[in-house]
């Protein structure tokens, strides 16, 4: 195999991938030469007739995987974002592949017999704070892998993986089939009560689809929220809603409740090997949260709350629908829409009134704006870079001094091969080990493509939501890259993210960059004040959705015995036991629930959000306190956190940056949880 780009040295500019010279072949012998090539590295580490020092162990398995990491990040970006068959063919096959791979250097005995002894003899190492800590997360990890298990065990915990990663492939598999399966062919008569831009937005899918001259509602987030919220047919709400919430279960070879089944089943056999009750437990016990007792406490601090706020919010529905004829109670396809009616009559605002407002490159702009206040970093854009696809813009990235910081990549709009969602990845993260390393980092969001491009109020928060996590990598100044920028635990790591959705919000900004996408006349006082006003509107229902789709997860992963588990019985109990208001609905049901079974990333982790907004809201109001958000003082000590990464304890992180410890008051304000309407 010759001129495969991953055999050879880059010498794009900043260590971009070559996308135009890579293709999908070029996978799979990168993949098997670079496993290869990994295993060689461990044994030469295993291997050495020297004692285990720091440099010649850990240093050295800082190094190694270097082509696997490269090849990996390649192929992972790309099949989240421009997938295509034969790219999703490779992921299936190499995911058991990989999986194994890790699995067996995670149980390499030689390997954790030098970390091990390393780790008992760490006081007395002489090492910095950083790699005392990385020593403390090598063993915890080569630990929590079953290190420590007899050979049996470590044998059975490699299968266990192994198969998880051949399921977690095939469950985001079904679901995309599913949302790619299935659309709306819409006429004129049923686009009633839809805004132009959503209207736009289906004509474009229309075309896209090859029904040019229709209308296209899909079951991409950006399509089907605005279709609930705006359609005056309830007939196709219904419809719309069951398509959205039955994704992943349907009855057949892609049908994810068997899945499931055998997720979590596995995963309390691996919770149970390594000496815990379930999964729960094991996953928590490595979280800034701790415990399922604390995760738990949070959520039903929240809970009852937001139950009374959503049952006050859907009493002013129910006036509403009465007033328009509907003589039957409000069902789960009706709550976005009449919420939008009493949204409209409190506040006066009309979604599309607000959105021409938003044009997807002013807030763009706005969020670039707001790092070089609060962090001293400009953006500059690269055209002659190539990224993968022509939609995708590439910045540089530099510092007040005009040092190059990294790259960033920004891939905004939905299409088919993408998976839906946003989120934020890199190319490649920052380090310092053998010299300098600047990241490059991609924000993946899935905005419906306009001429402008306009955005919902929530849309520029996931926006501005992303870009945090952006930062967090691409201000990362750490010696490790195991320790790189969002390499954090999972319950910190939407704080920084979460965080500096505050700006976009913020009167300052949106004064500035709120203009209209004709006019370029910025957003009225008047307009402006509602629309702050009414952020708090339906804050019952967000946070039930949210909280109940926590409990949910933790529910499912606390279960004592999976192995018999009944999922569609356990769906109706847990509505009836936690008291989920049937109005409101599951919106994350199990079957198409990506961040529990699509990888095992959030599975037990979900509530790591709520658990980041604790943090979140209380670090804003550090800032408003002040009477100025962009108070150089606390954002200096903020940047502390993101420069970071994961050299220190978070709860530590914070303090420094906070003073104290964090109080839950500032989120139940927030969300306005403690006043009923
Ligand atoms: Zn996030």
């Amino acid at each position: 195999m010759t001129e495969n780009p991953f055999f050879e040295t880059w010498t794009t500019p900043f260590g971009l991938p070559p996308f135009d010279s890579i293709r999908t072949e070029h996978f799979p012998p990168a993949f098997d030469r670079a496993m290869a090539e990994h295993n060689a590295e461990i044994a030469a580490i295993t291997g050495s007739a020297t004692a285990p020092t720091f440099a010649n162990t850990i240093e050295a398995l800082e190094r190694s995987g270097r082509l696997l990491e490269r090849v990996s990040r390649v192929f992972s970006n790309l099949d989240s974002s421009n997938n295509n068959d034969a790219l999703q063919a490779i992921a299936r096959d190499y995911a058991p592949k990989l999986a194994q791979h890790q699995m067996q250097i995670a149980l390499d005995e030689g390997l954790f017999g030098r970390i091990a002894a390393l780790y008992e003899r760490r006081e007395m190492l002489g090492l910095a704070r950083d790699q005392l800590r990385l020593l403390e997360r090598y063993h915890l990890r080569f630990v929590r892998s079953g290190a420590m298990l007899s050979s049996g065990q470590r044998a059975r915990m490699a299968a266990i993986a192994e198969r998880l990663a051949v399921l977690h492939t095939l469950f985001g598999q079904n679901v995309l089939h599913d949302e790619r399966d299935w659309r709306l062919v819409l006429d004129e008569p049923d686009l009633d009560g839809l805004p132009d831009f959503a209207r736009a937005a289906a004509a474009q899918a229309a075309e896209e689809r090859g029904v040019a001259g229709r209308w296209v509602i899909t079951l991409a987030r950006s399509s089907v929220e605005p279709f609930l919220t705006f359609s005056a047919r309830r007939d196709l709400r219904r419809s719309l809603w069951e398509a959205w919430t039955a994704r992943g279960a349907h009855e057949g070879p892609r049908d994810n409740v068997p899945l499931i089944h055998e997720i979590i089943t596995l995963r309390a056999e691996q919770a149970r090997l390594l000496g815990y009750n379930n999964f729960a437990d094991y996953r928590l016990d490595d979280s800034m949260a701790k415990t399922s007792d604390a995760v738990e406490r949070l959520l039903l601090q929240v809970w009852g709350p937001a139950k009374a706020k959503a049952g006050a919010e859907l009493a002013k529905l129910e006036n509403v629908a009465r007033d328009q004829g509907l003589n039957e109670p409000i069902e789960p396809w009706d709550w976005r829409y009449y919420a939008e009616k009493v949204r409209q009559a409190e506040y006066d605002l009309d979604e599309a009134e607000v959105k021409p407002y938003f044009v997807l490159d002013n807030m763009v702009e706005a969020a670039f704006d707001t790092a070089r206040h609060l962090f001293g970093l400009t953006f500059t854009e690269r055209s002659d870079l190539p990224a993968y696809h022509p939609d995708v813009r590439v910045w540089e990235v530099r510092d007040n001094a005009g040092s190059h910081v990294g790259l960033f990549l920004h891939d905004n709009f939905a299409r088919p091969g993408k998976r839906s969602g946003a989120w934020s990845s890199r190319y490649r993260d920052q380090e310092t080990l053998d010299g300098a390393v600047a990241p490059i980092v991609v924000n993946n969001n899935n905005f419906a493509k306009g001429e402008p491009t306009l955005l919902s109020f929530d849309d520029a928060l996931t926006l501005f939501h992303e870009f945090g996590h952006g930062l967090h990598s691409l201000l990362s100044r750490v010696r490790y890259r195991s320790q790189s920028g969002t390499a954090v635990r999972r319950d910190f790591v939407e704080f920084p993210s979460q965080i500096f959705e505050h700006w976009m919000a913020a009167p300052e900004t949106l004064r500035r960059y709120a203009r209209h996408y004709a006019t370029g006349k910025p957003i009225a006082e008047k307009l402006l004040r509602r629309l702050l006003a009414a952020r708090t509107f339906n804050q019952g229902f967000a946070t039930v959705e949210y909280t109940g789709s926590a409990l949910l997860d933790l529910d499912l992963h606390c279960e004592p015995s999976p192995e018999t588990l009944d999922l569609a019985r356990f769906e109706r109990d847990f509505l009836v036991r936690t008291g989920m208001p049937r109005e409101v609905g599951l919106r994350h049901r199990p079957a198409h629930f990506q961040h529990l079974f699509a990888g095992s990333g959030y599975a037990a982790g979900y509530y790591a959000y709520l658990w980041a907004e604790v943090l979140e809201a209380d670090g804003y109001a550090a800032f408003t306190e002040t009477g100025n958000v962009f108070d150089p003082e606390l954002a200096a000590r903020l940047k502390a956190i993101y420069r970071a990464g994961d050299t220190q304890d978070p709860m530590e992180l914070y303090r420094a940056f906070r003073g104290r410890d964090p109080t839950i008051d500032a989120l139940l304000k927030q969300r306005e949880l403690t006043v009923l309407p």
